[in-house]
């Protein structure tokens, strides 16, 4: 009895710190892809000074916890995130092996929770979420599918593909209208494939988590939209005095990486016809946010009529991908348990 009981706790303790290295793996992954910076040359060095980390420093939060989050050489502070990442890649490890024990369902388990917090921090970092994370989680999904169809699972592949194919078109016209990117459109219908009728329980979670979060930005963002409102109201209609201003405009804009991209629409009868943007008011509207931090991205439209913005909308774009990523982690982990949980609340038996 107490044999067991050691092995389970050793199997448990090896397990949690392979996650742990493998999401110190992942912070360099997080950092370098996005960059097209390559993930496995390169030795790690301190980002303030230069200074190459010692082997014995680059202990998975350990290290962190004994130089007090600072760098050895410099003392500047390294973030925490590093090792909130290593962490939460031990847990999400541990949960799985507790799960799904030495099955084929762990190595696919720990492969997509290393897919979904990759992808939850790049998403962060820089609003998008990156193809080899979603093709990585579809590829996931086929060999689920196969190993499942080889052990006499007949009805899997149907109900698996039939199960995306809703998913995609739902969250694909979610994406037209523009609530959720394309990024996440792929990124559900990828998870869609891998757990079958469970990203319906991961769908909801992550949408309620998606909402909250959607929420406490738009209030937190309250003021620096209107002062934002207020100087594309100036800077545009500075522009417009010069350019037919009567013309009946629409003009969509994205801030990202330090600029404003634009598409330009003028009315003319009915007719909405895609016009080139002017370089003049693309510099005046991205001067509106050169106090905006680079991985910060808002969206605006303009409608203009007679020489009066008759409409404007700014809004801070947010990414979805943590969120979407916690309903599928939980639904990859708890998915039957949560669909029976809801399908008893409901009374309709299983
Ligand atoms: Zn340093």
């Amino acid at each position: 009895m107490t044999g067991i009981i050691a092995y389970d706790v050793c199997m448990c303790v090896i397990v949690f710190i392979f996650g742990t290295v493998i999401g110190s793996f992942l912070n360099v992954v997080i950092y370098r892809t996005p960059l097209h910076m390559s993930i496995i040359s390169g030795p790690s060095h301190c980002t303030t000074c230069g200074t190459r980390i010692k082997p014995y420093d680059l202990i998975p939060i350990l290290s962190w916890c004994i130089l007090g989050g600072k760098c050895r050489a410099c003392k500047a502070k390294i973030s925490a995130r590093y090792t909130v990442v290593e962490a939460l890649t031990g847990v999400l490890f541990l949960l799985a092996y507790i799960r799904y024990s030495l099955s084929y369902m762990l190595p696919l388990s720990i492969i997509l929770f290393g897919a979904l917090i990759s992808l939850s921090f790049i998403d962060l970092d820089h609003m998008q979420i990156p193809y080899w994370c979603t093709g990585l989680i579809t590829a996931l999904g086929l060999t689920n599918i196969a190993i499942q169809t080889i052990r006499g699972n007949a009805d899997v592949w149907w109900q698996h593909l039939a199960v995306a194919g809703i998913c995609a078109v739902v969250t694909g016209l979610l994406a037209l209208l523009g609530g959720l990117g394309g990024g996440d459109f792929q990124l559900m219908t990828a998870s869609a494939l891998l757990l079958g009728m469970n990203i319906i329980p991961a769908a909801f979670i992550g949408i309620i988590l998606g909402a909250i979060y959607g929420i406490s930005v738009k209030i937190s963002t309250k003021d620096t939209v209107k002062q934002k409102t207020a100087l594309i109201t100036d800077n545009y209609l500075s522009w417009l005095g010069e350019h037919s201003p009567d013309t009946e405009r629409i003009i969509m804009g994205e801030y990202e990486d330090g600029s404003c991209k634009l598409t330009c629409y003028e009315l003319d009868g009915k007719a909405m016809n895609e016009v080139e943007s002017d370089p003049d008011l693309v510099d005046k509207l991205t001067e509106v946010f050169s106090d905006i931090p680079a991985n910060k991205e808002y969206i605006f439209r303009i409608t203009s009529k007679n020489g009066v913005v008759e409409k404007l909308r700014v809004q801070r774009r947010i990414a979805f991908g943590p969120a979407l990523s916690v309903g599928i982690a939980a639904g990859m982990l708890y998915g039957q348990e949560l669909l029976a949980l809801w399908m008893n609340m409901f009374g309709i038996a299983a």
